[in-house]
């Protein structure tokens, strides 16, 4: 691309770009030769499932109110990327997160594609009956390992929220409806600093037990590394099998992809990420946002581990919402790429 002066370079489809640089082929793994391939990171699955939770997690941290139709054009697009989870919204009240008012209209309004499951998140029994009432046929709860961070962010102790997910995930199985399980501050928290693997494992084990078919763990303000995503997984896999977890990372200070990492070589292979890393926490001053979807499959296709999803469709959809709420990406990739 050297000489092609940058206005021409614009006009270039993104895949046009990408496909010239050399390293961000859809699998560097293809490339290299056998003896190369055996010489990989060793304890890591072959597949690794992407819950992307941008339109969700990501865009209820944005300050100005993303329009509906928006929202709707911005999951129909990430339907078509290949990624097999999309969390569409959160059935909270509007009082407390007002970017997810439009819940009812952005569940009935996307199309659903055969193939891809469309989670939305449920507080409380009255959020879940909502959600259901707009079509939703899978569901979240979003509990923490942290008190403080409880009472601030949802409202209630942790042990009032575990009453309350009870109901849900009990009506939840009632209808045939899986349920998947947030655990927040699983690596830190912004009022109480350290949370000890023990709370951790105490809470999943809690959201395991009634139901919830995948735990996710949430490092909500980026502050853990390997090592302690290390320790915490230890703990946690004594009560939870690695087959029903999920790791969760914000990239705050820059150690999402390693602890990722880590937790792929422990056994577990669903990831949460967000597309151009949109996110953060307002409860957590200074939290970037998720972990880059580009940057994840960027990451894995290197490792020659399979995800079915299209970084090049994933960069375009993360390119339209960037655009859509005026900010850059967050995606160190999509950076690159667009920057050739
Ligand atoms: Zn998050």
């Amino acid at each position: 691309m050297g000489n092609v002066p940058s206005a021409v370079k614009h006009c270039l489809s993104y895949q046009q770009l990408l496909r010239e640089h050399l390293w961000i082929g859809d699998s560097v793994a293809g490339a290299l030769d056998p003896a190369q391939e055996t010489s990989q990171l060793s304890g890591l699955p072959e597949y690794v499932k992407i819950v992307e939770v941008g339109p969700r997690d990501g865009l209820q941290n944005e300050k100005v109110i993303v329009p509906t139709d928006i929202k709707i054009e911005f999951i129909n697009q990430l339907s078509q990327t290949g990624l097999s989870v999309i969390e569409v919204t959160s059935f909270v009240s509007s009082r407390w997160v007002p970017q997810m008012a439009d819940h009812t209209e952005v569940m009935k309004g996307i199309h659903q594609y055969p193939g891809v499951r469309y989670p939305v998140l449920t507080p409380n029994l009255q959020g879940f009956h909502r959600a259901v009432a707009a079509g939703a046929t899978e569901i979240s709860v979003f509990g923490a390992a942290s008190e403080s961070f409880s009472k601030k962010n949802i409202n209630c102790s942790i042990e009032e929220s575990m009453e309350k997910f009870e109901e849900v995930v009990k009506s939840a199985r009632h209808m045939n409806i899986p349920a998947r399980g947030y655990v927040s501050c699983t690596l830190g928290c912004p009022y109480e600093g350290n949370i000890t693997p023990q709370k951790v494992t105490e809470v999943s084990k809690r959201l395991y037990g009634m139901g919830c078919y995948e735990i996710s763990l949430g490092d909500t303000i980026g502050v853990g590394t390997p090592g302690s995503m290390k320790k915490m997984l230890e703990s946690v896999m004594k009560e939870v099998p690695p087959s029903a977890l999920a790791v969760h990372c914000h990239d705050t200070y820059g150690q999402a992809l390693a602890n990722i990492l880590t937790a792929l070589q422990m056994g577990i292979n669903v990831v949460d990420s967000a597309v151009s890393g949109l996110g953060g926490c307002p409860y957590a001053k200074g939290a970037s946002g998720n972990v880059a979807t580009e940057d994840l499959i960027y990451m894995l296709n290197g490792l020659g581990l399979n995800t079915g999803v299209n970084i090049y469709k994933v960069m375009e959809a993360g390119d339209f919402i960037c655009k859509a709420v005026n900010k850059t990406t967050n995606s160190k990739v999509a950076q690159a790429s667009f920057n050739v």
